[in-house]
């Protein structure tokens, strides 16, 4: 093969991330089909779009027609603006005091659960001379941000006292699927809508009202609001392993690089820190110029296993923080160069994030977030 032709290392070293945007489409219009007609979608590219790459993320959304973009934390939503996103940005996690006038300034609309930070903010738009648009976080089960529902009542008298603000939505969040059969979401789904009918009593309508994550989409598109908030599903990797069978997804990222370094060692060889695996008979042994520094986890060491040549190959040894070392003994042909895939497809064969997930005792959202910040993004439509 022709390597200087391969864009993937016009960067020099060969480990990159691949993003595939039509995937991106394939599954928003999964996500599109499972949800009332009416739904509209936020998409939550929060944590740099799972580590793939907010921005880019956000504009290929933006040209499939979300309603929205969500991201943690103020930080995220400025640098979408920088890129130039026009959608709407929600902040799903509130803002802090300092944040309040940057909120205004670049036009993001934050969840809201504070009277405090409605003080904040409506100083911040008094100042600007703007109306803020915010949306109003109750908790239905979550435990975590959000208005506990016995003071909902209260909390919605006090938003009324700020007339710089405008109640654009209401929401809650799912915190379990179907781990116990769906009885928990259905209970969240009764408290969700009696905190609406609280709302509506008040006299307080808006346009949106919204709960579901990628999980409860899936599993019950009924509890969808007139806005649904997938995230990982949108990266092609399932909440959890029942919506596997619910609605088929394409992972967007591949994680690879090239064989660095090759070399037969004779049996009886230690490899790599601490000596933890010897070599049973005279091995060809593959360096990967990546690591653990690369979100390659650790964890990983003796136990993981990378695609060579449409084949499964062991890492060996421990894991390291800028390289990863695999037994290619059994790989016919293979030779320095030779593209090795640590997750993603390779010919007939794939590594998914939930298999990494499994293997490390952690979820695919947390391996997909690891990737890291040395890996170069390369995007293709
Ligand atoms: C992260 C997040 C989501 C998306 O969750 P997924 O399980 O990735 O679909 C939705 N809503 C809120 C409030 C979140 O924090």
């Amino acid at each position: 093969m022709d390597m200087m032709a391969d864009p993937s290392i016009r960067f020099g070293r060969p480990t990159v991330a691949e993003i595939d945007l039509d995937a991106l489409g394939h599954n928003y219009r999964q996500i599109r089909k499972r949800i009332p007609q009416k739904a509209k979608i936020l998409g939550v590219v929060k944590a740099d779009a799972y580590g793939h790459g907010a921005l880019p993320v956000s504009l290929a959304l933006e040209k499939l027609g979300v309603q929205y973009l969500g991201v943690a934390m103020v930080e995220e939503g400025i640098q979408l603006r920088k890129g130039g996103a026009k959608a709407p940005i929600l902040i799903l996690g509130g803002s802090f005091a300092e944040e309040a006038d940057r909120v205004l300034k670049f036009d993001l609309t934050p969840v809201v659960f504070q009277k405090e930070s409605l003080e904040h903010l409506s100083k911040a738009a008094r100042t600007r001379r703007k109306k803020l648009r915010v949306h109003l976080k109750v908790d239905t089960g979550m435990g975590r941000l959000g208005v506990p529902l016995s003071l909902w009542p209260d909390f919605l008298k006090e938003t009324k006292k700020f007339p710089e603000t405008e109640v654009e939505g209401i929401l809650s969040h799912f915190s379990m699927t179907d781990e116990d059969g769906g009885e928990y979401s259905a209970r969240q789904w009764q408290e969700f809508q009696k905190a609406l009918a609280v709302a509506k009593g008040m006299g307080i309508s808006c346009r949106y009202v919204h709960i579901a994550n990628s999980g409860n989409l899936t599993a019950f598109p009924s509890y969808a609001g007139n806005l649904v908030r997938p995230g990982i599903m949108l990266y092609g990797s399932y909440p959890s392993r029942s919506c596997q069978n619910l609605i088929q997804l394409k992972p967007l990222m591949t994680f690879k690089t090239r064989i660095h370094f090759l070399k037969s060692v004779p049996s009886g060889t230690k490899i790599s820190y601490g000596g933890t695996f010897t070599t049973q008979r005279e091995s060809l042994i593959a360096t990967l110029p990546v690591g653990y520094g690369d979100g390659y986890r650790w964890n990983l060491s003796n136990r993981g296993e990378v695609l060579v040549r449409g084949k499964r190959a062991p890492v060996v040894g421990r894991v390291c923080m800028d390289y990863v070392v695999v037994d290619v003994t059994a790989i016919p042909g293979v030779g320095e160069g030779d593209e090795v895939v640590l997750m993603g497809r390779q010919g007939g064969e794939r590594i998914t994030a939930e298999e990494i997930a499994e293997k490390v005792g952690s979820i695919s959202y947390e391996v997909l977030c690891s990737i890291g910040k040395r890996v170069p993004r390369i995007y293709k439509a």
